[in-house]
Order: structure tokens, then C-alpha cells, then sequence
């Protein structure tokens, strides 16, 4: 919200030391929470509030629950009860009752306590040896003259070492009386009106020192609603950046290249691949770059959507590349692509890091020269310094593995190519559209007919060898199986370790004398490549493996899912498991084996049991996790909030962003005075995006 200023505001920007009672030390300690500028202090927000506006009488407390009291100091003893065990007591009393805090072998502590301070306690009461007990609460010393610790909402910090509750509680009160007007208005009055939000200030002030439960949902409300608004509004800005500053290349009609692609297809194409390929091609048309995103369920047929567009791309004499995330899946997307595109005399190489370096240099000859057409690769396609005569079509595959700069990176390696974006985790739409803003969004949202909905079910595990004399039995009437084995830890070396531990077991016995197969990620790619074209053929009938499977692989006769340890697994991820089965004609099976400890875990296995469709499951996904954990921690592209969440304001940011359209419409570039502090917080928060947009 805050950072950068109308010149009246800029004393937000100043350092902290210009705050009362902030000192060097402080400072430091403060710095370390990454607050420098009295702004970023002020968005500092409490972690939560202690409702204190009513302390209970000491003779009132609750047994064994933890609550806020507070009295003045009677006592202060020393005990030692044993060699090496140190124990203080601090007595405090408001004259209806007595309670005894109690410190374990922390001398230290007796220094805080003088007798006949007035101090606020919190922890669990309990009745020892006739007393009322404490264990090591909390506790603080209220300010005499301003009562910001009693009496209130009192707000709780995130804070480190070197810094108390009450001491950032009174530089955050100092810092909001010195500045909270200078505090820049990001909204438009005209928005706040229509959606009844309060003003800038006031939120700020609410939002660490609120009058009231309702003023404190009333700040976070106007406040998150600014974040999603202020990130619409960049998104909107960035694509309109990326248009006008980058002239895109015009394609030319489609020509013979497509004619052969579709007349050479073994299948007839769904009406939303045709859509969706027609808003593709639409684009390619145009005289601006295209920008797309192509969401579809697992299965639902966008690899040959891609190859259509690549087609389209080699009739006005140009260059395709397709990038995927895992080596497994470029050599399955290069294989995909070669029965698509090689029949229509179209070029197709494949470059991953373990292509050998001679055949690397012969294929840069070829891309810089005329020899090639199209490359598909894992992201050694950008380490390498491949040069492309042509490019004008960049695709990336599952594209929340790679991050923006990735996607910008391919970009790159064309005058201005058309980008295509595919995913295979189907998000609700007002999600997408606030993670991918800038983005245009394909939805194929319809699966390739005579496909049989995948048979779901969750067992537990003292059912398992009926689980595998069942697998056995689909096998040995011709079918394929995957195993996966359970995600055991955050290391990919111990996951690896347990699948091979797993393939051992189940070919010594529930599935002996079957072809067993072993796949995860770190063997040679020799022999991941060689264990799944064995696959792919038919010479292996089960193949145990970890979630490397997870993304893209196709084997439309594999029909049998097993999952162990699924309770382990995210709605999405499982998904993505059971959408390697169900791709051929015959009836499939996904089963689950699971223990779930927790009631969410339990909720996850009847929601894969129930829902098949990828798009609800996501939307049922973020609704039991939480945006963070759906798309796992730290992973590229979900921005950032303070207060907003997107897994209960999806409805705000959906909001925000038709109020971001209806502002840019009228002022696109922001540059009436109203919108002042508007772009400023724009260009504050996402001015290094845009940098990193028009770098290079
Ligand atoms: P996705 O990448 O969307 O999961 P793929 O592109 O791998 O899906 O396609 C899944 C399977 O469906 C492939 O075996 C493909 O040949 C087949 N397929 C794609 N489109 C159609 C269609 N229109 N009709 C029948 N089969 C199709
Ligand atoms: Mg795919």
C-alpha cells in the first residue's frame, strides 16, 4: 500500500531512528524484521488481538485455560528446592484473589519484578498446593499513562529478539500518531464509495489499534481488498506494457503445414480443443504478442493443441519451442509431437541436459540455420546459449514449475514471440485470473469422448493384498498398473529410497512374477527413458514409481492407479496421479491406500472419491489447505499478501478486479491526479516486475 509517494508523503520513507524511543539498538533489532522505513513499520500488522477490554477479577479465573489478568506484584522469592534447580515466584494481587506466576531456573527473571508494579499476565492458571498457579506466562508492564496493553483490543506481534510486546506496541502507536496522516489514500474515493471501504488512514490505525472486533474486519476488508486491487491494476498495466512497447509478429494464414497436422490426426478434435485452438491461432494472427494460458484437466488433450499452434508458426516460415519441466516429460511431449508434426514434414529435435554436447552444437547450427523448426527440452533449452533464427512461438508445459523469469528467459530468445502457457492444475477461474492476471486464459474443459470416468476408491491398509491380488488381476487380463509409493519426507533421495524398498517387496511378493519396473528421479536418464519406453510397450506390466509420473505421462493402456501413503498426498497432486489412468478405452481404477490421521486428510480421500472433475477438486483443494500449501511453499508466480487470503477473498478479488478494469478503462495510463497514489503503489510493489518484463 505504502512506498512510494506523492511528494507531500515522503516522509514515510524515513528511517526509523526519527520514531521516539527508537534507539540504535532497537533499530537493529527492528531491522532484523526487515523494518527500516516508518512505512514498513506501519505494515507491520499484528499477528492477532488479545481482547483485554475486560480482565477478569483474580477470584474469577478460569481453571486451565489461558487468559489475561493483571494485578500489582505482592511478592518476589528465590527458591532453590534442590541442587541445581532454581525456581522464582512472583505473587501478584488486585485484592479480590492471588496468583503466583512461576519461572523455572531463569534467575534472570526476578530482575523485572519490583514489588507494587502493576503488571499484565498471560498464561494457564492451575490450582497447585492451594495456590493459583502460573507456569513462565507472559507478561508485561502496561504504560501508566497510555493504556495500550489493557483495557482493549491489544495487538500481538510477529517479533524477534531484543524487542517486547509492549515496547513495539508504543513505537507503533508513536508511529501512527507522527504519520498516520501522511499515509497516502491508494483508493479512489469513487471505488471505496461504491464498495463501502474505509478510508486509508483510518484502516491503518484500526488495523493495529482497533476500537472494536467490527472496526478491526473493517480494516483488514479495505485493506485486502488494496493489495488484490493494487496487484489487478499492475497486471492489467503489465499486459498493456508488454503490447505497446513489444510489437509481436503477425502470422500469415494457415497454410499446408496445419492442413497436413489435422488431416493426419487419429482422432477428431473436442469442440473446446477446437475453440481453444481457434482463440490461439486468433492471437498468432494478431499484429500484437500473444499471452495465453491454456488451463485444461488432466488428459483433456493440450499437447495437440500446441502442436497445432506450432504448425501454424512453421507456415509463415518461423520457429516453435516447447519447454517442459522434467526431462520424462519433454521425451514424451518430443515423442507426442514428432506423430503430430513429422507427417506434415515438419522438423522436430529434442534438447535436454543430457543430450551429448556434439549433437548440442548440431542442433544450434540447425536452429540458427534453417534445419530445424521446432525443439522441444527441459530448461536447458535457455542454460545453453541456443540461438534461434526464427522463434516465434514460445510454449511452456505445467508452467507453475518454472518461474516468471524462466517463462521471460524462453521468451527472450525471439524478436518478440507469441507465448503459450499450458497447465495441467485446473484453478477456478478468479484464481487464475489473479495468480496469471497477465495472462489471456484457455479453458479446455471438455475430455476426448468414450473416456470412462476413473473408478475411485480409498482402502486401508489392512486391506492392501486384496489391493494387489486386484491389480494382479487386471494385469493378467492385459491392463498396466503404476504403483506410487508414499511421499516419506521433504527429500526426494528418501522418496527415491522407499520406491525402490516398495519394488522389491511387491515383486517378491503379492506381485511376484509379474514384470515389475522401477522409475524415479534420480536414476540415469538412460534408464528412466529405457524403464518407460518398456513401459510404454507393454514389457513391463507395473511400474513402481515416486510422484515423477505425476505430470504428463501417457500410457492410454495402464488402467490400474495405486496410491500408497495417500493420505500424504494434496487433492491436486492426486489428481494429477489418477489422471495417468483413464486415457485408453477400457475401464480404470484409482486406489487410494490410506490412513488418515486427521479429519482434513480423511475430508481429501472422500473428495477424490467423490469428485472427478479437476476444477472443483482444486476449488474443494484451496478450501481445505489454504492458498499456500495448495500450491505448495514458495512456489513461483503466487504473489505475496499481508492481508488478504485468497482461500476466503476469492469473491474480493474478483471485485477488485472488475473495478481494476472499469478504473483502467477510463484513465489506462493513471495519470490523473487522483490516481497519484495509485500508481505510485503500483509502481512501488511491482515496478521490479515491469523492470524484469523489459530487461533484455
Ligand atoms: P493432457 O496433456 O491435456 O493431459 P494429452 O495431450 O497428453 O493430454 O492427451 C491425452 C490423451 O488423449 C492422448 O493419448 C491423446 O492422444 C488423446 N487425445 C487428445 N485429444 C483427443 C481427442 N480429441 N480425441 C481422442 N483422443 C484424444
Ligand atoms: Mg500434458
Amino acid at each position: 500500500m505504502m512506498g512510494g509517494y506523492p511528494p507531500g508523503a515522503a516522509r514515510l520513507d524515513q528511517g526509523l531512528q526519527y520514531l521516539k524511543g527508537v534507539g540504535p539498538a532497537r533499530a537493529q533489532a527492528l531491522q532484523r524484521l526487515g523494518l527500516v522505513t516508518i512505512a514498513q513499520l506501519l505494515e507491520h500488522y499484528p499477528r492477532h488481538h488479545d481482547d483485554r477490554t475486560v480482565l477478569r477479577p483474580l477470584s474469577e479465573l478460569q481453571l486451565g485455560c489461558r487468559q489475561t489478568f493483571s494485578g500489582c506484584v505482592v511478592s518476589v522469592n528465590e527458591l532453590m528446592p534442590r541442587p541445581g534447580m532454581h525456581l522464582v515466584k512472583v505473587g501478584i494481587s488486585d485484592g479480590t484473589g492471588l496468583v503466583v506466576g512461576i519461572w523455572w531456573n531463569q534467575p534472570y527473571i526476578k530482575r523485572a519484578f519490583t514489588r507494587g508494579a502493576q503488571v499484565v499476565m498471560t498464561g494457564r492458571v492451575e490450582n497447585r498446593f492451594g495456590e493459583l498457579q502460573v507456569d513462565s506466562p507472559e507478561f508485561e508492564f502496561p504504560d501508566r499513562a497510555a493504556s495500550l496493553s489493557t483495557g482493549r483490543l491489544v495487538p500481538i506481534y510477529p517479533l524477534g529478539a531484543g524487542l517486547t510486546q509492549p515496547m513495539f506496541r508504543k513505537i507503533a502507536h508513536a508511529a501512527l500518531q507522527g504519520y498516520g496522516q501522511a499515509v497516502p489514500e491508494g483508493l479512489p474515493a469513487t471505488v471505496r464509495d461504491r464498495l463501502g471501504l474505509i478510508e486509508a488512514g483510518q484502516a491503518l490505525r484500526d488495523m493495529h489499534f482497533p476500537p472494536n472486533l467490527d472496526a478491526l474486519e473493517r480494516a483488514r476488508r479495505r485493506l485486502a481488498f488494496e493489495e488484490l486491487f493494487v496487484l489487478q491494476v499492475a497486471l492489467s498495466q503489465f499486459r498493456r506494457m508488454h503490447r505497446v512497447m513489444r510489437p509481436g509478429i503477425s502470422h500469415g494464414p494457415n497454410g499446408e503445414a496445419v492442413c497436413k497436422v489435422l488431416a493426419g490426426l487419429p482422432f477428431q478434435l473436442t469442440g473446446a480443443q477446437q475453440r481453444v485452438t481457434g482463440e490461439i491461432w486468433a492471437d498468432m494472427a494478431g499484429p500484437l504478442p500473444m499471452n495465453r494460458l491454456v488451463q485444461g484437466d488432466v488428459g483433456s488433450g493440450k499437447t495437440v493443441v500446441a502442436a497445432l499452434a506450432m504448425a501454424k508458426a512453421v507456415d509463415s516460415a518461423r520457429q516453435a519451442a516447447l519447454m517442459a519441466p522434467t526431462e520424462l516429460l519433454a521425451e514424451q511431449h518430443y515423442a507426442n509431437l514428432r506423430s503430430y508434426l513429422e507427417p506434415a514434414g515438419i522438423r522436430v529435435a529434442l534438447l535436454t541436459g543430457s543430450t551429448g554436447r556434439r549433437r548440442r552444437r548440431e542442433l544450434a547450427k540447425q536452429l540458427a540455420g534453417n534445419g530445424l523448426e521446432v525443439v522441444v527440452g527441459t530448461h536447458a533449452l535457455i542454460q545453453e546459449p541456443v540461438g534461434f533464427s526464427r522463434l516465434s512461438l514460445a510454449v511452456t508445459d505445467e508452467q507453475h514449475r518454472f518461474g516468471v523469469r524462466q517463462r521471460l528467459a524462453l521468451q527472450q530468445k525471439g524478436p518478440c514471440p507469441d507465448v503459450l502457457v499450458m497447465t495441467a492444475t485446473p484453478i477456478p477461474r478468479t484464481l487464475a485470473l489473479t495468480i496469471y492476471g497477465d495472462l489471456d486464459i484457455s479453458s479446455i474443459d471438455e475430455l476426448p469422448p468414450g473416456r470412462r470416468p476413473v473408478k475411485t476408491f480409498w482402502r486401508t491398509q489392512d486391506r492392501r493384498m486384496l489391493v494387489y491380488r486386484f491389480l494382479r488381476e487386471q494385469v493378467e487380463a492385459g491392463g498396466q498398473a503404476y504403483v506410487v509409493c508414499p511421499l516419506v519426507s521433504e527429500s526426494p533421495k528418501l522418496e527415491d529410497l522407499a520406491a525402490t524398498e516398495l519394488a522389491r517387496e511387491l515383486s517378491g511378493g503379492p506381485l511376484r512374477g509379474l514384470q515389475v519396473g522401477l522409475l524415479h528421479g534420480r536414476l540415469p536418464s538412460k534408464t528412466k527413458n529405457a524403464t518407460m519406453q518398456a513401459f510404454r510397450e507393454g514389457q513391463l506390466q507395473v511400474l513402481v514409481c515416486t510422484t515423477v509420473i505425476e505430470v504428463g505421462v501417457d500410457v492410454p493402456n495402464a488402467n490400474v492407479l495405486v496410491v500408497e501413503g495417500a493420505d500424504r498426498f494434496g487433492l491436486s497432486q492426486l489428481h494429477q496421479l489418477r489422471g495417468r489412468v483413464g486415457r485408453g478405452r477400457q475401464q480404470s481404477y484409482c486406489i487410494l491406500l490410506a490412513e488418515p490421521r486427521t479429519e482434513p486428510a480423511r475430508q481429501r480421500m472422500d473428495v477424490m472419491v467423490g469428485v472427478s472433475d479437476g476444477f472443483r477438486l482444486a476449488e474443494e483443494d484451496l478450501r481445505l489447505r489454504g492458498p499456500g500449501e495448495f500450491f505448495g511453499i514458495r512456489q513461483h508466480g503466487v504473489p505475496e499478501f499481508k492481508v488478504a487470503d485468497l482461500s476466503r477473498d476469492l469473491g474480493m478479488a474478483e471485485l477488485a478486479r472488475a473495478e481494476a478494469a472499469g478504473l483502467l478503462a477510463a484513465d489506462p495510463m493513471l495519470a490523473r491526479p487522483e490516481h497519484a497514489a495509485l500508481h505510485a503503489a503500483v509502481l512501488s510493489r511491482f515496478g521490479e516486475k515491469f523492470g524484469l518484463m523489459f530487461s533484455g
